[in-house]
């Protein structure tokens, strides 16, 4: 579906108001298991990004989406900051103009093994990819059926749950061992809130 350069505004545009809002649930997160910056990080690169909305939203798809991950490169910060970052370029460098499903599986795989990469990280470790990577999976064995929006929201969401009961074995929760079990990871919190918000307004402007 090719997105109008308005689409594309109200598209960033609520994705960072998204953010913004649940800052403070990021953060409650990011206290029970790691330094409390989740949040505020999260909240500061997203500003920067409604900041720039009017200049994002002049550019083609896959350029505003990598500038999005260089404005969250430069004022995210902390772990998350260059691994969303790292996720929104590589979408944008892999993403045609006016994507189709496989070729969005394909972009997702790519920027999934880009994050691996610059985190030194693995599925199963509680963090943001064990969000990303069923996400992954799922849109690689998809077929574009009108319930396909819905399974990626429950797909992420369930994945976003199953981090509670995991050990932290990557980041910052790592340091608390086994005692980071019982607590949703909150990169995987924001990774299934963006996830799902995006897939909610792909569906609002379809209908
Ligand atoms: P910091 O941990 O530096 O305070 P944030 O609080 O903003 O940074 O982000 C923490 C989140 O980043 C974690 O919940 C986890 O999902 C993600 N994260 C941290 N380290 C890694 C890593 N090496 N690979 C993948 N994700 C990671
Ligand atoms: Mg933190």
């Amino acid at each position: 579906m090719a997105l109008t350069s308005d689409q594309v505004k109200r598209l960033i545009e609520t994705v960072a108001k998204m953010v913004i809002a649940e800052a403070d649930r990021l953060t409650t997160l990011d206290q029970a298991i790691g330094d409390g910056d989740h949040g505020l990080n999260m909240k500061r690169g997203f500003e920067a990004v409604l900041a720039d909305l009017d200049g994002l939203s002049r550019k083609p798809l896959p350029d505003a989406i990598k500038a999005i991950g260089t404005h969250l490169v430069m004022k995210v910060g902390g772990a998350s900051g260059p691994l969303y970052g790292t996720l929104f370029l590589t979408l944008g460098k892999e993403l045609p103009a006016d994507p189709g499903l496989a070729e969005l599986a394909k972009a997702f795989d790519a920027a999934l093994t880009a994050v691996k990469a610059r985190g030194k990280s693995e599925i199963g470790q509680k963090t943001m990819l064990d969000v990303l990577g069923p996400v992954r999976d799922a849109l690689m064995n998809a077929s574009p059926d009108p319930q396909l929006g819905d399974r990626i929201k429950r797909v992420a969401t369930e994945a976003a749950e199953a981090t509670v009961n995991m050990k932290a074995i990557r980041g910052r929760a790592s340091f608390l061992g086994d005692r980071s079990i019982g607590h949703m990871d909150p990169g995987a919190c924001s990774a299934a809130l963006m996830i799902s918000a995006i897939v909610d307004f792909l569906e609002s402007a379809k209908a």
